[in-house]
């Protein structure tokens, strides 16, 4: 093929050997597989997507809403910047709930949570970054791409997963991303653990950027928002998602928090994201956001409860069956993963080869969401009830047979 080429630098985020995003990753090399034997039944426990359909009540008020474009007399061009009212009111009911008291002001629908999670670090320059590992593989991405420098906490099997701010050694403020419950690991951050995070950001006059992507899995006295954390407010962003507990991985839509007490260098940070979001985007179309005001209207969360009941007990399924080949693992309490650590000698990468090889079963390697994860794999909990009984057992007979 015939290359032209013209005179524009390419960022180094591109100009460096950065490899495939790690789901791109194992998605070619699955496609390769899946060429080499095209007969193969392949389970996939890899990639973090949902199984279930959505709500009835969702895919109606999405049909209605998309029906009402149809006439001169309901049809709606462009969306308001930062979400129609009625989902943000929906929205900061959904906290009221959860005892976070907000304001319609403080949210900003969005297409999801990858994309902010990106998107905010536009708002700074000249900065450091804060990132516990393992972790979701955007966050270190997102930073490399801002030219941020870049300090990583490990959280490892010695810390249960749970990584503590005792361990970070940026002095003065910085960006830190936080995830809880936590995609890899399954663990989520006990109250206690999250004041101390608070404490450090307030103190260290940084910045968190939490990622509630999975807080609808979280249980018992476990926050389902750092807002729940006194203090917070002044410290910290809160981006969530209906992706997984609603099922919206396909329709796409999210919020963000920016509490008005947060401000950076002298800016408010609130105004800051209107100003970049007014420049940025055009919004959420409105029969998505029809959608998403239905999956937190009452009805929308019972059937949200029900779903998140069906993939934790998926996610248990998995945990059982590896503990009972004695296979140590960490999540399935309060996140639909499983994150287990990898028998006899294998390392992620060799173990996801070896499953896809003997099982048909796909896993994620651990090493793509930080270093000390490389010895450990993830299983997606996310998956069909009937298909997640065969890939275990699947599993089960492949261990088996490596005693
Ligand atoms: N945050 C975490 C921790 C995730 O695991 C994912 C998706 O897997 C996302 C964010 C992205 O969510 P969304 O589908 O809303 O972009």
């Amino acid at each position: 093929m015939k290359e032209s080429t013209n005179i524009l630098k390419i960022s180094d985020y591109f100009k460096c050997k950065r490899g495939d995003y790690l789901f791109a990753a194992v998605a070619k090399e699955i496609e390769k597989y899946k060429k080499a034997n095209p007969n193969a039944d392949i389970i996939s426990l890899g990639v973090g997507d949902v199984s279930l359909p959505l709500a009835p009540i969702v895919c109606d008020a999405y049909a209605k809403a998309a029906l009402e474009l149809k006439e001169k007399s309901t049809f709606r061009g462009y969306p308001p910047y930062y979400g129609h009212d009625f989902l943000k009111s929906a929205i900061v009911g959904y906290y009221k709930d959860k005892s976070v008291d907000l304001s319609d002001d403080e949210i900003f629908v969005s297409d999801g949570a990858k994309r902010e999670l990106n998107d905010l670090l536009t708002v700074f320059s000249d900065f450091d970054a804060v990132i516990t590992s393992p972790s979701y593989p955007v966050y270190a991405d997102a930073c490399a791409a801002r030219g941020a420098r870049v300090e990583i906490v490990e959280a490892s099997a010695e810390n249960g997963f749970i990584p503590l701010p005792e361990r970070v050694k940026t002095k003065g403020g910085a960006v830190v991303y936080l995830c809880s419950p936590s995609n890899p690991t399954g663990t989520a951050y006990p109250r206690e653990v999250l004041k101390s995070w608070v404490e450090f950001a307030l103190t260290s006059r940084s910045l968190i950027i939490f990622d509630a992507a999975y807080e609808s899995f979280a249980s018992g006295d476990i926050p389902r928002s750092i807002y729940a954390v006194e203090g917070a407010k002044m410290c910290a962003i809160e981006v969530c998602s209906l992706s997984k507990s609603a099922g919206f991985t396909g329709v796409r839509c999210g919020w963000t928090v920016i509490p008005k007490e947060l401000v950076s260098g002298g800016v408010r940070l609130n105004d800051a994201w209107k100003r970049r979001q007014a420049t940025a985007t055009n919004g959420v179309s409105y029969p998505v956001q029809a959608a998403a005001a239905a999956a937190l209207s009452d009805k929308g969360r019972e059937y949200t409860r029900e779903a998140v009941k069906y993939y934790l007990e998926n996610a248990r399924i998995l945990k059982s069956t590896l503990v009972s080949c004695g296979i140590e693992c960490y999540g399935a309490e309060n996140s639909p993963y499983v994150f287990m650590k990898c028998p006899n000698g294998f390392d992620g990468q060799n173990f996801f080869e070896f499953a896809l090889k003997n099982a048909q079963v796909v896993v994620t390697p651990g090493g793509g969401f930080g270093e000390s994860a490389k010895n450990y794999a993830r299983l997606s909990g996310l998956n069909d009830r009937g298909k997640t009984v065969v890939a275990a057992e699947r599993l089960r007979r492949i261990l088996d047979n490596q005693e």
